[in-house]
Formats: C-alpha cells, structure tokens, sequence
C-alpha cells in the first residue's frame, strides 16, 4: 500500500515535469551510465530502486549464490562491459518470463530455466533483456504514453511498476506484463541484438528460435485443462512471425558455435525437482507433458523425468490416469535418477487400483530407501492396513 501510495505522489511530481515535445532519439545507455537526476528517466530509475527493494525481500528469489555465479556468467560472457551494472534475480515461479528494468535489475524466472534446453537458448534470452536494458526501452515506452496524454494508462503503468515486484497470481502477472508490454519495434529490436550478442559470443545461432518454438508447442498443446493467458504471450505478440525471423538469421551462422548444453543442465540439477513440483500445481497437465518431454530431450536423467510424469497421471486423475501413472513409475525405478519417493507415490497408486500386495512391497521399498523419513509412521500404517 505504501509503495503505491508513494508512486502516485512521484506519478504527479513527474506529471509537472512533463513536457509534450516531439520524442527524440535517445543514444544507448553506456556502462555505468546513469541518467541525469533531473530527468523523468532518473524517476523512473527511482521508482525501479524501490521495485528492487520489495522483490529482495519478497521471499521468492532464488539466492543460491552457484546458480545465480552461472546465470551471472553467461551475461558476462555476452557483455563483459555491461554484465557489472545490472543486478540478477532468480525468481522462483513456474512460468516462462525474463525482465529488464532501466535501472539494470534482470528477472529471470524459475520456469524460463526450466523450459531453456542449454546455455544458448539462455544466452539468447538474456541478451534479447539486455538489448532492452541498453537501447531504453522503458524510457521510450514511458515518453510515448505521457505524449499519448492517456493518463489512465499512466497512472496504471505507476502503480502497477511499483507492485512489480510482487510475484502474485497468474491474472494479476498477466495484466501487468500487457501493461509494461514494449511495442513490436522494441521486441524486434531486442530480438536482433539480442541475437548478435549470442553470436558474438560463440554460442549457436540455431539454438536461438527454439525456446520460442516450445513455447509455442506449450502452448498449443491441446488438454481438457482450460488454456490460461501466457504471461510470455502477453507481453510477446506474433510469436510465430520472430520464430521465422530467426530462423531466417540462422542460416548465415549454420553449424557454428556451441550450445553448452552439459553445463546448463548441471547448473539446474539441483532444483530441477523443486521448480517441477511448482511447475506440476499450475495443473496445465498438457503444457507440463511438453515440459517434461524437452527436459528429457536435454538430457536430464530419464528416472526423474518419468517419476514427473507419473506425478502427472496421479494428480490429474482421469479414467487410466492411474494405470498410466503406474506405468511410469515402473519406468522411473527401471531407468537411473528416480528420487525415492517413487516407491511411495508406486505403493499408492497400487493401493488406489485395489493391488494390496504390490502396494505393500513399494511402501516397504519407500522405507527401506527413506530410513528417515517424515511420513514413517504414516507408511507404517498403510501397510498394516494393507494386510
Ligand atoms: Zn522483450
């Protein structure tokens, strides 16, 4: 409440600033740089600080200080000039979303590094965020609603920055990405310099279109689930147009470059669990098949991969859903990287299609792996009522 109450104030500070002039063109921000203090764009910077300030705090970030060395490096190695002034934050949350704020704070989000296959895609992404950074997007954007005089969409773009940080429900995300939206010049322009800078840095070119590409998979995957708004398609029109263009871009560069993708899957290995678990409560169970299907195509350990995918079956429940499940916990234990806990989700899934046996032997086969497990007692009595 305070922080919206303080930006309606800065709001019409800045409103009495403003000047209805012709926009001119702005030169790209230089390492270091920061705006004049009398400017609107220092307001903003302004505003952004105090952003950064609640999202530091919100108890959604991801402060691993490995994880966040590796994503750190991957900028750097894009830009080593820039990649000291901009400040990252892993934000835990299951959907696929990247920012860049004027003042340099990057969000990368827990489902963008989930759905990314190797360190190219990634680069791609950070570069297309960095792109928007050093071109001032923000300003530009904020320039063109004040001359636009759309108060409402000021006051909206105001308050809805100063909550930015706030990593709320889906519609709220929703809303405020379409909001914050940069226009299609912008996003061209971030796509192709974000695609110089991968380039120049060595990594594939033809990694680049296929984040977009599974995206857009994710999203047409057709389930019973009702399709709910993508923050990325919100904030990202004509999807199918940038994966063209890139496609395009990448012939000059076929067969150069690397993708790093042992690197990338190593970094994220000790959270792949945690961010599918997130990933699992959204309930979008088509996307989530898409997920998982491009997770094992990157070489993540095929145990795990299908243990999710019982997770699946199990959570979605329909008619054979179980049956399914079944299958694909025999599949996990049978293949190397299954967590323990298959055996307890096994022994439940049996005892739901009335197989008492079988469901004793998992739950047995749950404690003998978990020795010390939380829910010992409660396995104990599942099996003594199995009996
Ligand atoms: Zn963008």
């Amino acid at each position: 409440m305070t922080g919206i109450r303080h930006s309606l104030a800065l709001a019409a500070a800045l409103l009495l600033a403003a000047c209805a002039g012709a926009p001119e063109p702005l030169a790209d921000l230089q390492p270091g740089e920061r705006p004049d203090i009398s400017s609107d764009e220092a307001g903003l910077w302004m505003q952004m600080d105090m952003v950064e300030k609640k999202l530091k705090t919100s108890g959604h970030v991801v402060d691993d200080p490995k994880l966040n060395a590796y994503i750190r490096s991957v900028t750097c190695r894009l830009s080593p000039e820039y990649c000291k002034h901009l400040r990252l934050f892993i934000v835990q949350t299951p959907h696929f979303n990247a920012s860049m704020s004027p003042n340099g704070t990057m969000q990368v989000w827990t489902g963008t590094l989930l759905r990314v296959q190797n360190e190219a895609q990634l680069a791609y992404i950070l570069g297309h965020e960095m792109a928007h950074y050093i071109r001032r997007h923000s300003v530009q954007k904020w320039r063109s609603i004040r001359r636009k005089s759309d108060s409402m969409a000021f006051f909206t773009v105001t308050t809805r920055m100063a909550g930015l940080g706030f990593v709320g429900d889906l519609a709220d995300l929703a809303s405020m990405a379409s909001v914050m939206a940069f226009s299609r010049d912008h996003e061209r322009e971030s796509d192709d310099i974000g695609f110089d800078f991968m380039v120049k840095a060595g990594y594939a070119a033809a990694e680049a279109p296929k984040t977009w590409q599974a995206l857009l998979a994710e999203s047409n995957a057709d389930g019973e689930e009702k399709k709910k708004p993508s923050v990325f398609f919100a904030s990202h029109p004509a999807i199918g147009e940038r994966v063209e263009t890139l496609q395009a871009k990448t012939r000059a560069h076929a067969g150069q470059g690397e993708a790093r993708r042992k690197p990338f899957v190593k970094a994220i290995r000790r959270f792949r669990r945690d961010w599918l678990r997130d990933e699992l409560r959204k309930r979008d169970f088509a996307g989530t098949r898409v997920v998982l299907a491009n997770l094992a195509a990157a070489g993540h350990p095929a145990g795990d991969i299908k243990f999710f995918e019982g997770e699946l079956y199990r959570l979605r429940g329909d008619d054979g859903d179980l049956h399914e499940a079944i299958g694909a916990y025999r599949a996990a234990i049978k293949a190397k990287g299954a967590p323990p806990e298959v055996h307890r989700s096994l022994g439940l899934a049996y005892w739901k299609t009335n197989q008492p046996k079988p469901a004793r032997k998992s739950f047995r086969r749950y404690l003998a792996a978990m020795p010390k497990a939380g829910d010992r007692a409660m396995i104990q009595s599942y099996i003594e009522q199995l009996k």
